[in-house]
């Protein structure tokens, strides 16, 4: 944000009316919009081809705790009950240093999703018993790392509760004099946080989008196009990849996690391709491509031929 100022760049701190829209579009070139909540978001209609969903899939529960051992290397975990839900610890540094963010992904209708609605404010003491009873019949791989004295939020604030409905929407508006306003980050698609996709996606069209501006020539409705084409596979792949671990795993899928079990270059790519979830969908979109990959990440790999 520094250097965005020391290049001539202005940086305003307020909220946008729907009346901002009209005098924002005639300030500048080209309007890029991240915000998808109120009249900003709603420039853009939802595709519903790619928004298979009209409720959220997990009913959340995510906070920061302390008391939680980290793993030595430190990592970040996922655990599965199946039925209730997914739990992901996140290491994450805070006011009060390292501490755990817990991730809890609860099934609708499970036994974990009162967990999107238990009051902390009401009864703080309440709430971590009914989390620490469901996080030992649940996730006990996590439960044994808790110390059960110190376990608490890190900050009264440090919790949210809820749910994502995931949504990919059009991206461009063109206005009647030719300007364009065009959708970044979670505007434009909001995936469910399970796969950590939302940011990574976001910050990868970030850069598409700046890197188009610079070297356009007008920043007009072709430049969006442009933009579009460039950024879509990854962010669909995102979307996309997302909402199918929402679901129960077909047989498939089933097949790659025993294999990956077992295929540790075959679990580091599924792993490294978190960056990458346009590569992730081209691995796992269809039975036909899981089992090629599976097929070739299980070949014996050629010998060595010596050269003399
Ligand atoms: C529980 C949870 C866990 C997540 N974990 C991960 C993860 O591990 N990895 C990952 O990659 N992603 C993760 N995400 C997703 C990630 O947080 C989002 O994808 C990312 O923040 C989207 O960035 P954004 O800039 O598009 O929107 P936001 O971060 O939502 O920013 C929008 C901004 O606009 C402001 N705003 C809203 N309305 C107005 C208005 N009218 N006027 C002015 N300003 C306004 C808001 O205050 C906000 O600052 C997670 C999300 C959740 C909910």
């Amino acid at each position: 944000m520094q250097d965005f100022v020391s290049r001539g760049g202005k940086i305003e701190y307020r909220r946008i009316e729907e009346r901002d829209i009209r005098p924002l579009v005639a300030r500048f070139d080209l309007l890029v919009v991240s915000t998808g909540k109120g009249p900003l978001g709603q420039l853009f209609t939802y595709r519903p081809e790619h928004t298979p969903y009209s409720q959220p899939q997990r009913r959340l529960c995510v906070g920061l705790y302390t008391g939680v051992r980290q793993p030595d290397p430190m990592n970040v975990t996922l655990s599965v009950s199946p039925g209730h839900g997914e739990m992901i610890v996140i290491p994450t540094i805070t006011f009060g240093g390292v501490a755990n963010a817990l991730l809890m992904e609860n099934v609708p209708g499970g036994d974990m999703e009162e967990l999107a609605t238990l009051s902390y404010d009401d009864n703080p003491k309440h709430f971590l018993k009914v989390l620490l009873g469901k996080l030992e019949k649940h996730h006990p791989t996590t439960y044994d790392r808790i110390d059960t004295a110190r376990f608490d939020l890190a900050q009264p604030q440090d919790l949210l509760q809820g749910g994502v409905v995931p949504t990919v929407r059009n991206t461009v508006v063109e206005f009647d004099d030719g300007k364009c306003a065009i959708a970044l980050g979670d505007v434009h698609a909001i995936v469910d946080p399970m796969m950590g996709q939302g940011a990574n996606v976001a910050s990868y069209a970030a850069f598409v989008l700046g890197e188009e501006i610079v070297n356009a020539d007008a920043c007009d409705a072709r430049l969006c196009e442009k933009i579009d084409l460039k950024r879509q596979d990854r962010v669909l792949a995102a979307s996309r990849w997302t909402n199918v671990m929402l679901q129960p795993p077909t047989e498939a899928l089933g097949m790659l996690i025993g294999a990956m079990s077992q295929n540790p270059a075959l679990a580091n790519e599924f792993t490294e391709n978190f960056n990458y979830p346009d590569r992730q969908w081209d691995r796992i979109s269809t039975p036909q491509r899981i089992q090629a990959w599976i097929a070739r990440m299980s070949a014996p790999s050629e010998p060595v031929r010596a050269i003399a």
